[in-house]
């Protein structure tokens, strides 16, 4: 019998990498997003951690649907600004998902502060939620240096100014597979994969 778990997304880039994760280690589990459900009203990230959002929309989800439901969510803290813009990632200038206006300001924040100050990470937290009322959380860093000029076409969000520890690339320089294998999104859905298998076979 297949069991089907919805991923709480609509970027096809997220549910393709868990559906590529998952084949492997689950077979027997079909993967869908949110495109593949009814709409449901969305609630607004309210949340004070990455842990805590992804735990909220997907409790949402099992809520609506029924289904054993994975949420994610990311951004990037930086430690001169005390973990900011954490959360608020996404909405930094005030307009949420403006990703130009976003890193600019970042940038301008950062102006002043010295090269060996300027580390960071993006974190990701993924949460699972059943309909039978079992919740996991867990979270993963992918560390790394806030450059000063954006470089790279690749990747969204702040990829153009972040250099991953260790390389000298920025996350956007990076080919996509290369960065999923790395990311802190990549690393947050690999861990969760062994829950998931034990989970679901129930
Ligand atoms: P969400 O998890 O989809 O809500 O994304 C939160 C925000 O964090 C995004 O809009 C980006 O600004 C930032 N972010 C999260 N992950 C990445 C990444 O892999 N690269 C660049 N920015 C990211």
């Amino acid at each position: 019998m297949t069991t089907r778990l919805l991923l709480a997304t609509r970027n096809a880039g997220k549910l393709a990498e868990l559906q590529r994760l998952l084949a492997a280690a689950v077979p027997g589990v079909e993967v869908v997003g949110l495109r593949d459900v009814p709409e449901y009203p969305e609630a607004p990230e309210t949340g004070a951690t990455f842990e805590e959002n992804a735990l909220l929309k997907a409790r949402e989800a099992v809520r609506y649907t029924g289904l054993p439901a994975v949420a994610d969510d990311s951004g990037l803290t930086v430690d001169a600004l005390n973990g900011m813009p954490g959360v608020l990632s996404a909405r930094w200038s005030g307009r949420h998902g403006d990703d130009a206006a976003n890193t600019t300001l970042l940038l301008g924040q950062l102006a002043d502060v010295p090269d060996e100050r300027r580390g960071g990470a993006f974190v990701c937290a993924a949460a699972l939620v059943t309909p039978e009322g079992a919740e996991h959380v867990l979270e993963r860093q992918w560390r790394g240096t806030v450059v000063r000029e954006p470089r790279g076409s690749h990747g969204f969000g702040y990829d153009p100014v972040f250099v991953p520890a260790g390389l000298d690339l920025t996350s956007a320089e990076l080919e996509p597979a290369e960065k999923d294998a790395r990311s802190h999104r990549g690393q947050a859905f690999a861990a969760l994969v062994p829950v998931l298998a034990e989970v679901l076979a129930g």
